[in-house]
């Protein structure tokens, strides 16, 4: 029997949205679940490659039409418009993103705030998008202009559904581009209400189209066909190299933000307190399904024991739950990525690793789900270790042990990703020396996770290029023609 306060919002989208029009299925569905109670909450189409070929017509049609007539101070406009209803419903959506996901209702609700921001940030940049004049003496006259790259394709992950997808299409059309959205098949109903939202707020049909389904039938299609100009892709490392052999086929650019493995320094003169907040937030959010976590804690050994003293209370402390209860720590996406974070785990057992605390599956009092995990911490690991080197997904810490600032360096280095850093630490040259060798997209200063929509976010290494948030993202979305006269 279904405790009441877990059911499904009424009147949640069960088509996709295709030239603005609502397409029902007309064969196969897609359920998508609960992951704390294992309830059904939805439905939607099972989307077939034609589907994603008419997403693309439309998106071409209004990309030389209604949108290219859209002048660049409208276009912001709507989008601020966007911001400010997307913050009106932020409740409804904050309910579906947990409903759907399974995170705390408290990181859903930031997640709609930070979707809206980035509506409201690229709207103000949509009519500032100029080119320069480049000076080559009297006999011409030579300019810039920045003109959208056409059709964007936009293929989303599972762990932050609306975010990844505002983060892409805000900018894409803030620059003047069209859109085709594929949401992750486990989470696509946030996608499916924001493209209906933006039409809502006068966007016009086919700026923005969500096709739902396999991403590994519609695959090809979203990443080959000849009008996609653009790919920006969130996900595993496997799947982002596939995208990237198609979009060949097309000549169409990439942005891949694939997986990390991003280490949290703390060094022996750190604020420990910070940290043990900082180390927290940093695996434990969203159960560790994030990208940019701070999977692996690499510790300054003099302060190995005072900081574990204080991190293993701490993360045995965190509540865990069903996401509307607003829990600490909610279930993870599904029991087959909690089957694959206890495979980790038990092979780190079976290797004699010292787990601190956790390593097991959890059963919150009256929620019949396989999908929590306990916050996990496995204690001095080789660099060599595959709990250090591979990306796990869920909220289990994998500490390293180092002797000096310079080591500190070496050990955060020793994986194949580079998408975050942070390191904990008072000594301004140690971090700015750390900040000069990390190899990684961003690095964090005594506040990991800090910045946000405003500042550039990307890998270097196997997680990926490009750059997403701020104005670097821009450089995706426009491309430059340079008109020169003689005169
Ligand atoms: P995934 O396969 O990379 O899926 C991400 C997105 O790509 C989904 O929308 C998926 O659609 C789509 N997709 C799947 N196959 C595709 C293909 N051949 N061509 C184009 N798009 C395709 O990730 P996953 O299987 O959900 O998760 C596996 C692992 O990826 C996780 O354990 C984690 O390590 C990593 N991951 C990383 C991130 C991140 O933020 N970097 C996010 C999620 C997962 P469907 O949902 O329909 O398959």
């Amino acid at each position: 029997m279904t405790n009441k306060k877990y059911c499904a919002p009424q009147g949640l989208p069960d088509y996709m949205v295709i030239g603005g029009q609502r397409i029902k299925a007309s064969n196969a569905v897609i359920e998508t679940f609960d992951p704390a109670t294992g309830n059904k909450i939805g439905e939607v189409p099972a989307g077939t490659e034609a589907d994603v070929e008419q997403a693309v017509v439309s998106a071409k049609t209004a990309l030389r039409g209604s949108w290219r007539n859209t002048t660049p101070v409208e276009r912001g406009r709507l989008l601020a418009r966007v911001a400010s209803r997307l913050r009106r419903d932020a409740e409804r959506f904050a309910i579906v993103e947990t409903l759907d996901s399974g995170k705390p209702l408290a990181e859903a609700r930031g997640d709609v705030e930070t979707a809206a921001y980035y509506f409201e940030y690229y709207a103000g940049i949509a009519d500032k998008l100029q080119g320069d004049s480049i000076p080559l003496g009297q006999n011409f006259i030579s300019f810039t202009l920045h003109e959208p790259v056409g059709v964007t394709s936009h293929i989303i992950p599972w762990n932050f559904p609306l975010v990844t997808a505002a983060r892409g299409v805000a900018p894409a059309l803030a620059a003047g581009n069209t859109a085709v959205v594929k949401p992750a098949s486990q989470t696509p109903l946030t996608a499916i209400m924001l493209a209906e939202l933006m039409e809502e707020e006068g966007l016009p049909q086919g700026v923005c189209n969500v096709v739902t389904g396999s991403g590994r039938k519609l695959g090809a299609s979203l990443t080959s066909l000849p009008d996609i100009a653009h790919v920006t892709f969130t996900g595993s490392v496997a799947t982002g190299q596939e995208v990237m052999r198609h979009a060949a086929d097309a000549i169409a650019s990439v942005t891949l933000e694939l997986g990390g493995k991003s280490p949290v320094v703390v060094l022996a003169d750190a604020d420990l307190d910070a940290a043990v907040t900082g180390i927290l937030k940093a695996i434990y959010m969203n159960a560790g399904q994030v990208c940019s976590a701070g999977s692996r804690l690499v510790i300054e050994r003099s302060a190995h024991a005072a900081l574990i003293e204080r991190l293993v209370p701490a993360a045995e402390a965190l509540s865990v739950g069903h996401g509307l209860d607003n829990p600490q720590l909610g279930p993870l996406i599904s029991s087959s990525q909690c089957d694959i974070v206890a495979r980790y785990v038990d092979s780190a057992k079976s290797r004699g690793v010292e787990i601190l605390t956790g390593g097991m599956t959890l059963h919150p009092t009256g929620l019949a789900s396989s999908c929590f995990y306990a916050p996990t911490i496995l204690d001095n690991l080789p660099d060599d270790d595959i709990t250090v080197q591979e990306e796990i997904f869920g909220p289990v810490l994998a500490v390293q042990i180092v002797e000096s600032a310079e080591e500190a360096i070496a050990a955060s280095n020793c994986t194949r990703f580079g998408l975050c850093a942070g390191i904990y630490t008072k000594d301004i040259s140690k971090a700015m020396r750390f900040a000069r060798d990390v190899e990684a997209g961003q690095v964090f200063i005594n506040q990991y996770f800090a910045g946000g929509v405003a500042t550039p976010f990307g890998g270097v290494k196997h997680s990926g290029f490009g750059r997403e948030k701020g104005l670097a993202a821009l450089a995706s979305y426009y491309q430059i023609k340079c008109v020169t006269a003689r005169i």
